[in-house]
């Protein structure tokens, strides 16, 4: 089995490297580093199988020989990233999108296009199911990504219908984990971060909107679970334990033992004010369900940031 990860140096793809190579997959990693790094994947460099090569999804892709699956996770994600690059995040969810199915029907190969539950933007339906149609502002700020995700949805399911494509789409929600950078601006890695440096913890609002949080391995063995599996989607892949963001920073505080005091600063515009997965149809397609529960999930991850900023303690935005 050969598979290319598009956009694989970064948080969930480096992840998803290194669950194919335990496989005895062949990985070519492909990334232009923008909001990824080669140290996401130094682990795996020299392991047989594994390259990662430097290039830009929005110019045209050519891999020689066989592949069998494309996994498409080539996009800034973090409202942070893709605010500072809503130009590049644009051209990646349809250009970068365009190329990668290019890539999949010229070789055959089945396709997972990495798509967000952000495409339901501030719902109006609670849990959201797969049906449900979105509530997105297409020229607001944070429209640069979602809109983006839905358009290469769109793309995904037309190389399907009308070129006979094998595709699928993952809907994944907020998957926290290891590896995500301390500095990425999404709330978790803000968390736990200001809990660690004793500093105050940044809630926006009021602190009542609230976000369903899966642990990555989870969120990772569900993509997989997806690959391998004939189901086009969309599906639903996250964790139906919903949190409000000011639990989610006292649990944070309690965890790393620290006393951070919480410090309210504004809300970003759209911001969501629910967010949570009706997870049925990943149960009933893949035979899939999230395992890691919230506090066995932040307590690794906690670990992790206390070693990361310890060996580096002013990480730079990337
Ligand atoms: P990330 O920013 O860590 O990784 C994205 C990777 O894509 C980076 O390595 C970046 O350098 C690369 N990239 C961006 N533009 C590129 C381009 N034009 N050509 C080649 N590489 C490019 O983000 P992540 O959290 O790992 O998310 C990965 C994917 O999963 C994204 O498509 C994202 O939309 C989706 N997703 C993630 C989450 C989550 O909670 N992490 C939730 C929903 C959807």
């Amino acid at each position: 089995m050969r598979a290319v990860v598009t956009g694989g140096a970064g948080f969930l793809g480096s992840y998803l490297c290194e669950r194919l190579l335990g496989r005895g997959a062949e990985v070519l990693c492909l990334d232009n580093f923008l909001t990824g790094a080669p140290s996401n994947v130094e682990h795996l460099m020299g392991r047989p199988g594994f390259r990662l090569l430097e290039c830009d999804l929005t110019g045209f892709v050519h891999v020689p020989g066989d592949v069998d699956l494309v996994l498409h996770f080539a996009s800034a994600a973090s409202p942070a990233d893709y605010l500072r690059h809503p130009i590049e995040t644009l051209k990646v969810g349809s250009l970068g999108t365009l190329h990668a199915l290019g890539l999949a029907k010229e070789k055959d190969a089945r396709f997972v296009l990495a798509s967000t539950s952000e495409v339901y933007g501030d719902p109006l339906e609670h849990p959201q199911k797969e049906t449900y149609w979105g509530n997105v502002n297409p020229v607001g700020p944070r429209s640069v990504y979602d809109e983006a995700k839905r358009f290469a949805e769109s793309l995904t399911t037309a190389y399907r219908d009308s070129r006979g494509t094998d595709t699928a789409i993952v809907r994944i929600f907020n998957t926290y984990g290891p590896r995500m950078r301390p500095h990425d601006g999404r709330a978790i890695p803000t968390f736990i971060r200001q809990a660690i440096m004793d500093e105050p913890i940044t809630v926006t609002g009021d602190g009542e909107q609230t976000r369903s949080i899966c642990y990555v391995d989870d969120t990772v063995e569900g993509i997989i679970a997806l690959a391998g599996s004939d189901f086009e989607g969309p599906v639903n892949i996250g964790n139906p334990a919903e949190l409000s963001m000011i639990d989610l920073a006292g649990m944070i505080r309690d965890l790393a033992g620290s006393s951070s005091p919480i410090r309210f600063v504004p809300r970003p515009v759209d911001d969501p004010a629910v967010r949570r997965p009706d997870a049925s149809l990943a149960a009933e397609r893949l035979g899939w369900r999230p395992r890691v529960d919230p506090v066995t999930g932040l307590r690794r991850t906690i670990a992790w940031f206390e070693r990361e900023l310890a060996r580096e303690p002013s990480p730079t935005v990337a």
